[in-house]
């Protein structure tokens, strides 16, 4: 039997407005009294109308997540099914050129809130971040081996908002071994993806059109700086487009020597490439020199809302450090990955990053996240990664 969850009155709007999320503080009463978390809910107002279907979780202050407003559908392999199908027929439509890894699934934005999945050359790395997510594990895995027929399926469950829903880490292969080093290729640059320890599923395919555009840009023989490199993947692209150095800087000395791999698979030189294991901000305080191209993409700063403070002035410090090491001329790409830092925000941080620096800037585009990582129009936090592209004189 289904969790009957009715809301306080007057608490409707945002579900009558599509919105997927109801927070705990909107509902009036659960029945029965303490459901297992992952259950099976239908949403009512407080007038007794039939609103929704989704999946509850107690222990989280989004307590539940809403999959449907036709009655009769509800959380469940049918479902599932469905929404996969209509995930992965998507991608094949949009599969770039001489790329084999790109996001299938991504939670929200294809109707399936607490589902990842993502393709790796012929494997597939799932990420669960719900309770309700979980319940779905196996049809997802059996799904997922029918459709994709894949080398590997890989559980890499480890996002730090797990832990609001009550969930520990958990790193499990569900369908053969994926061995620690996957080949991929991404716009015709090829790189080696770790997912059983490398950071998220393996790597960043939130940025591809980013790094993409970042090539385009680049002007031949410049100096570059890849701040917050993680495997290299920036770094890559701007060789790749005729920089004739790029220097990387991540503090993580795995993602240096995963780094150290892809250039070596697409034949950069380490030598005039240097790969630095070093904070980014020290090594920007510490730095002399001027560069033609700067990336900063740090991790997200702002985990939760009560630390936007903090991380907005560590934003802020980090764009101004670059600004001041930027050339006359130079171009920076900078991005936010924190959902709880909305566009609006991160361009009065880098505004501020901008007067302090004493720099002439202009905003040569806004960035985000590749179509693979569709954002449903009425959960607007789904678009957790935001950019711009600036033109300093
Ligand atoms: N741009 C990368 C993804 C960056 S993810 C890509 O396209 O693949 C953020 C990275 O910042 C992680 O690799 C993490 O190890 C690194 N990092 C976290 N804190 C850091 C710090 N203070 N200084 C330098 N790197 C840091």
């Amino acid at each position: 039997m289904n969790v009957k969850v009715t809301l306080r009155r007057g608490r409707e709007r945002p579900i009558l407005n599509g919105h997927p999320w109801i927070f705990s503080g909107a509902v009036e009463s659960i029945s029965p009294e303490e459901p297992e978390p992952g259950s099976r809910c239908d949403v009512y107002s407080a007038e007794g109308e039939w609103l929704a279907a989704g999946y509850f979780n107690p222990e989280s202050q989004i307590i539940c997540r809403l999959v449907s407003r036709r009655q009769g559908e509800e959380w469940g392999p049918e479902l599932l099914g469905e929404r996969l199908e209509q995930a992965a027929a998507f991608r094949e439509r949009i599969i770039p050129p001489e790329t084999d890894c790109l996001r299938i699934v991504n939670s929200e934005g294809d109707g399936l809130p607490g589902i990842i999945v993502d393709r790796y050359g012929k494997g597939l790395v799932v990420e669960l971040t719900t309770a309700g997510a979980e319940q779905m594990r196996d049809k997802l895995a059996k799904w997922l081996k029918k459709r994709f027929k894949p080398s590997f399926i890989y559980e890499s469950s480890t996002a730090p908002a797990r832990t609001q829903e009550g969930l520990g880490e958990v790193r499990q292969a569900l369908h053969k071994d994926p061995g620690s080093r996957v080949e991929v290729t991404e716009y015709g640059h090829r790189f080696l993806v770790d997912p059983v320890e490398g950071q998220k599923t393996g790597f960043y395919l939130d940025q591809r059109e980013n790094r993409r555009l970042a090539a385009h840009w680049t002007p031949k023989g410049a100096q570059a700086l890849n701040l917050f490199s993680y495997s290299g993947a920036f770094t890559v692209y701007l060789a790749g487009a005729g920089a004739s150095s790029v220097v990387s800087v991540d503090s993580s000395e795995k993602a240096i020597a995963l780094a150290e791999e892809n250039l070596a698979a697409n034949g950069i030189s380490a030598k005039d490439n240097p790969l630095v294991i070093a904070d980014a901000f020290d090594y920007l305080r510490k730095c002399s020199e001027e560069f033609d191209l700067i990336v900063i993409d740090p991790p997200p700063l702002a985990r939760r809302s009560s630390h936007v403070r903090k991380a907005s002035r560590a934003y802020k410090d980090i764009n101004r450090l670059g600004l001041s090491r930027l050339a006359a001329g130079g171009l920076m790409f900078t991005f936010s990955c924190s959902g709880h830092v909305g566009k609006r925000l991160f361009q009065q941080i880098v505004f501020s990053a901008a007067l302090e620096a004493g720099r002439e800037v202009r905003v040569l585009a806004h960035l985000g996240a590749g179509p693979d990582h569709p954002v449903s129009l009425y959960h607007p936090e789904g678009e957790y990664l935001k950019g711009f592209l600036l033109y300093a004189t």
